[in-house]
């Protein structure tokens, strides 16, 4: 994939949601947003290629809920799914459908790595970061509530007028104390579900290792969805030096982890994007 093809790509990051009426989208009780996220869901998994594989999904999905289950919003009922690209992002929409790029499995050496990436989009659902937004734009009296980064799902009419009003920048990204929270909230979550959050650091370090040896010139699209990067290591290392203590015993890796990244050796390469530019 070009860096143009990729940046285009990994614009998966905040998915698509608009409010059709404006009164119904004053305070969005739970059952709206659990119906927002599943009709986003149904888009994003017909636009995007998704991993097709029972045996991976299924251990994404274990993992994601062994980890979703120790959290406040335990009662959704929590989706995960493998985008099939080798872009190393993920992202979450309302109600519970978290979303990890195939990329973000090849490069996690342990499931303590993969962990803390899911955990953290987590994290986005239990503050309803994205929920927020939207009602802060209602509150605003835009009337519509966009966060439109999906470039195929955006090629209608109506999400075209919505980029119009709503600006689609708005919702490009979660703030960088959205991040924050999403890293702390994401590192607790971690620690209840038996795992050493440690995985969150080596992941980040991995990344920014591999963003320097391009130069910068090949960005990945998880530092430009998620900013603040520099600032969000020293935070998980601060956490990493408070929890010291009762990182032992904590499991960074797992026998199911190990198999599904064998299985995904095997797999046939990730499709390239045939989104142009
Ligand atoms: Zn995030």
């Amino acid at each position: 994939m070009t860096p143009a093809s990729r940046r285009h790509f990994a614009r998966i990051g905040a998915g698509f949601v608009a409010c059709v009426s404006l009164a119904a989208c004053g305070g969005i009780s739970q059952q709206q947003e659990v119906e927002m996220g599943a009709q986003e869901a149904q888009q994003v998994n017909a636009q995007l290629p998704m991993l097709q594989d029972a045996t991976i999904n299924a251990y994404v999905n274990s993992l994601g809920n062994q980890l979703a289950r120790t959290t406040s919003r335990a009662d959704l009922d929590w989706h995960f799914a493998v985008v099939n690209t080798d872009v190393i992002n993920a992202f979450a929409l309302p109600g519970g459908y978290v979303y990890v790029n195939r990329g973000v499995l090849s490069h996690a050496s342990n499931e303590s790595e993969l962990a803390g990436v899911l955990a953290h989009e987590i994290e986005h659902v239990v503050r309803r970061h994205s929920v927020k937004q939207m009602e802060q734009v209602n509150n605003a009296n835009i009337g519509v509530a966009l966060a439109c980064t999906l470039t195929n799902v955006c090629n209608n009419q109506v999400t075209q007028a919505a980029i119009q009003v709503g600006g689609s920048a708005y919702f490009a990204k979660n703030s960088r104390a959205d991040e924050v929270q999403a890293d702390e909230g994401g590192f607790n979550t971690v620690m209840r579900a038996g795992i050493n959050p440690r995985g969150m650091l080596t992941f980040f370090d991995k990344l920014l290792a591999e963003e320097q040896q391009s130069g910068g010139s090949n960005t990945i699209s998880w530092f430009a969805d998620h900013p603040g990067t520099q600032d969000r290591i020293a935070d998980i290392q601060r956490m990493l030096n408070a929890n010291a203590g009762r990182l032992n015993g904590l499991r960074t890796d797992s026998q199911a982890f190990q198999s599904m990244k064998r299985r995904l050796a095997q797999l046939p390469p990730a499709p390239r994007t045939s989104s142009g530019n």
